[in-house]
């Protein structure tokens, strides 16, 4: 069973197409999805669309709550841009498609296990909003224990667009140190972040994702038409233009 693990898309739909693509490239059996879906880009309605198609199930990100319910500690511009996409999915009475399309957000989980994986966007503890930061490993035992406690085996979160693995050493490796590949070890519990689609912030500007096929989580990184996405977003008043500028540099 080899499946595509997808996260943090932000309504950038150059950056999902590139990886949907891709991942069409790779004889996987299912695709699943971290959640962010949405926030801060131009193309809520469409990855929406997308992802409800082709992924077996996605969770609820924070931007995702922060469109269907209400922004909590978001930025002046994270929070602008909720609300922007939230009116993208009102749409006049009878349009059944932007209905549909709301109504899953609406029923996004925030928690779920598929084989040995427990899968949530923030933190097993807080699986909306907290991060788990590579630094964490390094600064915050009590944290990283508290965490690994919630975890049989292994854990999939996104929401830090920063993509690597977490053990429970604690340790954090990005995938530059693992050659792109880490192996699932029985005596080893992991927590693995596979980076964000659509506003990577590892200073590495192309789309992030992961294939899990058995023991072996495989890391791809991807080009897409960033001039495209950034041409959009300069064209909606309501999202400021440094979410476009962001994208050029992975941060
Ligand atoms: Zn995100």
């Amino acid at each position: 069973m080899r499946t595509a693990v997808i996260s943090d898309i932000h309504s950038n739909l150059e950056a999902l197409t590139a990886t949907l693509d891709h991942i069409d490239t790779q004889n996987v059996d299912r695709i699943i999805c971290l959640g962010d879906i949405l926030g801060y880009g131009p193309s809520p309605v469409e990855c929406v669309d997308l992802v409800s198609q082709r992924c077996e199930w996605s969770l609820m990100g924070n931007h995702d709550f922060g469109v269907v319910y209400e922004p909590t500690n978001f930025n002046l511009a994270a929070e602008q841009a909720a609300y922007w996409s939230r009116e993208q999915f009102e749409s006049p009475a009878g349009n059944n498609e932007v209905a549909k399309h709301w109504e899953y957000l609406s029923q996004l989980r925030v928690r779920v296990s598929f084989r040995d994986f427990l899968c949530v966007h923030g933190t097993p503890r807080r699986p909306i909003n907290e991060y788990l930061f590579p630094e964490d490993a390094l600064n915050s035992p009590v944290k990283m224990q508290q965490i690994f406690e919630l975890v049989d085996k292994f854990c999939l979160v996104g929401h830090t667009h920063v993509p690597g693995v977490f053990t429970d050493e604690p340790d954090f490796y990005p995938p530059d140190d693992l050659d792109g590949v880490y192996k699932l070890r029985e005596t080893e519990k992991a927590i693995i972040n596979p980076g964000s689609v659509g506003q990577p912030r590892d200073l590495d500007p192309r789309a992030s994702y992961v294939i899990i096929d058995g023991d072996c989580v495989r890391f791809f990184r991807l080009e897409y038409d960033i001039d495209a996405v950034v041409a959009k977003i300069r064209s909606v008043p309501q999202l400021l233009d440094w979410l476009g500028e962001r994208l050029y540099e992975g941060r």
